[in-house]
């Protein structure tokens, strides 16, 4: 596939013929589906099907966890460590000479600003391969004294098969958080992309082939969640499960995973706190405050999705979150001045809808946005909230969408308890002048990560991830070499 199979898909979308499809990708082939079923993916700007897809059962995840486990028993976790790095900074290499490509797949499958997935999303899949591949050859083991006669020492080893199950709203760049630790660490991986996104991970599947990655290392099947996810996830030769999505699935997972008590690490959801204080640079907290939401049409684990303002400013903030608001140029994501596109899918759309309206009958003011824009493509004008109660809906439940509820508190304590009063925990941000205050907040928000007068920046250099209904376990940084390898003890006896 070239730049021009993304023209084929954008302009042979009227013609079911012109329609590529797109087949698994299981010990290094690309196969159909046993069943010989597929399915279509859209487009969510046009609602036009861009591709059919192979739709895997539970006999192609089968295949694809023996293919995985072979692949792991030999070349890939006995290869040398330092040739596992060269494959992946080659397809490091790659995904760079095919980056425009790559982002313009991601943005006609996903419906993201092409602008975001080349400031944000590709940049960041690239500088996760490059980090992990350079780890490849650094996971060392440690000398342990314990006793004169003996060396006692420890070695990290691969876990084994990997399940990566992966959503869609970043399917590139979570993909990669999870896909270049796992191999890096000498697993084995069959990945399952989300059903509305599979596009941009078959297309790094093939990369990764050229790249030289051994039939069996990188597996892709694609289908539904609870056909190919549910079968990985209770899978008895699957040793890990990572997954990022949603709490209920994530739920599921733990539950499946007890079967052979797979490692498990769950990202979940989110509904985070951006907490301006009166003192705070309005200017910079509110631009902040909106592209924390609004980026990625809201569809952000992380989205700061209530911004908490103190009572002197508030109405302030609201004024200028509309303003902002309405200033996004709303359109085709292929535009690079485009600054929020569609919503993932019809069902995604009416449920944000849904919480529009739920926040109106719970008496919340609505004060800019909320609608559907158009009659063709899933786009939503940018919702702001105001006078949000902390015990509302639209305060405590993740809409996923660009709504935000602004809530009004008075002074540190209330700010606190209510950044801290909702079942998630993965992300908060503060904004105040007062070094102080923002340091005692940052102690003291039930968060994995948390911001001081900035949001929303991740990387993978900084461990990622929740508590509680957010999840567990963190991905980046060491934390996921971790993740993917199991340390083991080694006592030699010296007197022999
Ligand atoms: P989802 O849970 O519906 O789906 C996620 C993935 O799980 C998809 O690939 C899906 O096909 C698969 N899946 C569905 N049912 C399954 C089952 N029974 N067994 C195994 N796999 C199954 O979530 P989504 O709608 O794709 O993504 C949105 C959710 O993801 C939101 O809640 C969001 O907050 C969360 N998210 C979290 C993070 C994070 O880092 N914490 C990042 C992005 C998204």
């Amino acid at each position: 596939m070239s730049t021009a199979y993304v023209e084929t898909l954008e302009k042979g979308r009227s013609s079911s013929k012109a329609v590529p499809h797109r087949k698994l990708l299981v010990d290094g082939r690309h196969v159909e589906s046993v069943s010989g079923r597929a399915f279509k993916t859209l487009n969510p700007a046009t609602e036009e099907v861009i591709a059919t897809v192979a739709e895997g059962n539970e006999i192609d995840v089968d295949l694809a966890v023996v293919a995985a486990r072979r692949a792991f028993e030999g070349p890939w976790r006995t290869m040398r460590a330092a040739d596992r790095g060269k494959i992946l900074f080659r397809l490091v290499e790659l995904m760079k000479q095919h980056a425009d490509e790559i982002a313009a797949l991601e943005s006609l499958d996903a419906g993201k600003p092409i602008a975001g997935v080349l400031r944000q999303d590709l940049p960041a899949a690239i500088d996760t391969l490059t980090y992990y591949a350079g780890w490849a050859d650094k996971m060392t083991g440690e000398v342990v004294p314990v006793r004169d006669d003996a060396l006692t020492y420890t070695v990290r080893e691969p876990v084994g098969v990997v399940a990566v199950i992966v959503p869609w709203n970043f399917p590139l760049m979570i993909g990669m958080w999870k896909l270049a630790p796992a191999l890096a660490c000498g697993c084995t991986v069959v990945m399952k992309p989300a059903e509305l996104t599979s596009l941009s991970a078959l297309r790094i599947g093939e990369l990764a082939l050229e790249a030289g990655l051994p039939p069996g290392v990188l597996n892709i099947v694609t289908g539904p969640g609870r056909v190919v996810g549910d079968a990985l996830v209770n899978h008895p030769d699957v040793d890990k499960v990572t997954f990022t999505g949603s709490p209920g699935v994530g739920r599921g997972i733990l539950r499946g995973a007890a079967g052979n008590f797979k490692r498990v690490s769950l990202e979940l959801g989110g509904k985070s706190a951006n907490v301006i204080f009166d003192d705070a640079d309005l200017d910079a907290a509110t631009k902040a405050a909106a592209s924390g939401i609004f980026f990625n049409a809201g569809q952000v684990c992380s989205a700061g999705s209530r911004v908490l303002v103190q009572e002197k400013v508030y109405d302030d903030v609201v004024a200028r979150l509309a303003q902002r608001a309405q200033s996004l140029r709303i359109g085709d994501p292929s535009d690079r001045a485009t600054s929020l596109g569609p919503v993932i899918s019809e069902k995604q759309m009416k449920g944000i809808l849904d919480y529009v309206d739920i926040g109106q009958k719970e008496g919340a003011s609505l004060v800019t946005g909320g609608e559907r824009v158009g009659d063709r493509g899933y786009f939503l004008s940018p919702a702001v909230f105001a006078n949000v109660e902390h015990e509302m809906r639209i305060s405590q439940e993740e809409i996923f969408g660009p709504v935000v509820s602004v809530i009004k508190f008075r002074d540190e304590a209330d700010a606190l308890r209510i950044a801290n009063g909702t079942a998630y925990s993965l992300a908060a941000g503060v904004w105040s002048r007062d070094i102080g205050r923002v340091q005692r907040f940052a102690k003291r928000a039930n968060a994995g990560t948390v911001w001081l007068n900035t949001y929303g920046y991740t990387d993978v250099r900084l461990p990622w991830g929740g508590a509680r209904d957010s999840g567990f376990g963190r991905e980046h940084g060491s934390a996921a070499i971790e993740n993917f390898t199991e340390p083991k003890a080694v006592w030699m006896n010296l007197n022999v």
